[in-house]
């Protein structure tokens, strides 16, 4: 088979490749091995009726408005705030970190000026804070460090926080007011109809065929294309010389509970210092779906499965920086997505990176 462009991977970085290239008059053969289209933002109705994500909890947020506005040719929005909730201490506190989060784990009525006196007083400062414990401790101090992030991180990364890139913590910040969502970006929310419909529509074009359940090296041979997108791991693409690239894998437990119409009080509940799992979603608050029943997810971490998350750290940046000195010399592949370029990307980065890719490759 030929074909202009063949695209590995049918998430966000290749289905917006696709869609930009087939715009351009390209003729684009997308595969991905899993048998559905999405990547890891794929949505679906549980046997139960309920709209859940297979591979855990995915709400778009981004300050940058022209991503919004290319996603909007496919989809109309659910405008969402997310929220969480951290259980600590037997009790049930904001996260991030604010006032409340601190009145409530002591027992004080703080306000903004005293709390901003109160961090000032606990936080011990480490220039440059190059892990995500100096960011941590830097800001909130060490008890609160360790209740809320330091067994979270162990669980999700298998490492601790100070093995860990600044960048990892820094994700989520500290404030010192009573704004309990968990970003403040300008624009948030879901896909109205779901994601995968969302999915569906990029792709709908005449220049694009999607092939599902099929792996890249049954492939490689059978199609020829002028130039492929490759958005799968990096180190994968490479068979591995360097040896492999470490990446965080999850186990996904979903629940379905009959016969009560929620389950928890807010859409996710971190749990950093018990149970295996690290956090509990229930999606009809993030949806806005009425169902008599409810549907939930907890998240297992584990460090062999499907690869979800680069983990962030210098000896990692620096065998990736291996591969992707391979990649900068390979004609006529472009190695773009989170797994690809390992980058701890959110979905609209992804989006970011995937036109700014499509646009090299039409130049
Ligand atoms: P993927 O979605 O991983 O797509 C890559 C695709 O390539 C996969 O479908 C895979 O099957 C396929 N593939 C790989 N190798 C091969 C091969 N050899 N042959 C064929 N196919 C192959 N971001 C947010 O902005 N907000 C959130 O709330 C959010 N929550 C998240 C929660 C979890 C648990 C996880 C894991 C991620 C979350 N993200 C979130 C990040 C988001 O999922 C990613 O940024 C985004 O999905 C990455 O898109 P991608 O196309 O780069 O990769
Ligand atoms: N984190 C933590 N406690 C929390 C929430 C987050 O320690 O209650 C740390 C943890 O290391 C986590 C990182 O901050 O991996 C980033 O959190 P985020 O919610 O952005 O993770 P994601 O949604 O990408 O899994």
């Amino acid at each position: 088979m030929r074909t202009d462009i063949l695209v590995v991977g049918a998430g966000y970085a290749g289905s917006v490749v696709a869609e930009r290239l087939a715009r351009a008059g390209r003729r684009v053969h997308v595969i991905d091995r899993r048998p559905h289209v999405g990547g890891n933002a794929y949505d679906e109705y549980d046997e139960h009726g309920v709209l859940v994500h297979r591979y855990g909890p995915h709400i778009f947020h981004t300050n940058a408005m022209r991503i919004v506005d290319y996603l909007s040719s496919f989809t109309e929005w659910r405008r969402y705030e997310h929220r969480a909730l951290a259980h600590v201490d037997g009790k049930l506190l904001p996260i991030p970190i604010n006032l409340d989060t601190v009145n409530g784990l002591y027992g004080l009525s703080l306000d903004e000026e005293d709390i901003k006196a109160f961090f000032e007083r606990v936080r011990e400062p480490k220039t440059p804070a190059l892990t995500s414990e100096d960011v941590v401790v830097g800001a909130v101090g060490r008890d609160l460090y360790e209740k809320f992030f330091e067994s979270y991180t162990r669980k999700h990364w298998g490492l601790d926080p100070s093995q860990l890139g600044a960048g990892v913590a820094a994700r989520v910040p500290v404030r010192t007011n009573h704004d309990d969502r968990y970003w403040t970006d300008e624009f948030q929310g879901v896909p109205l109809n779901g994601y995968t419909r969302m999915f569906e529509a990029m792709l709908d074009h005449p220049n694009i065929t999607v092939e599902l359940d099929v792996d890249f090296h049954e492939v490689r041979e059978r199609i020829q294309a002028t130039h492929i997108v490759y958005t799968g791991p990096i180190d994968a693409y490479f068979d591995y010389r360097f040896g492999k690239l470490p990446y965080r894998s999850l186990r996904f437990e979903h629940e379905h509970l009959p016969d009560r119409s929620h389950y928890q009080q807010a859409p996710t509940i971190n749990y950093p210092n018990e149970h295996d799992y690290i956090r509990v979603t229930e999606f009809k608050h993030v949806t806005g779906q009425e169902h008599p029943g409810t549907s939930i997810v907890r998240e297992y971490p584990r460090g062999e499965g499907e690869p979800y998350y680069p983990i962030p750290r210098p000896e990692n940046e620096a065998l990736y920086k291996r591969y992707q000195s391979l990649a900068t010399r390979q004609e006529n592949v472009t190695f773009v997505g989170r797994l690809a370029q390992y980058r701890y990307y959110n979905m609209d980065q992804v989006v970011g990176a995937a036109l700014k890719a499509a646009q090299n490759i039409l130049e």
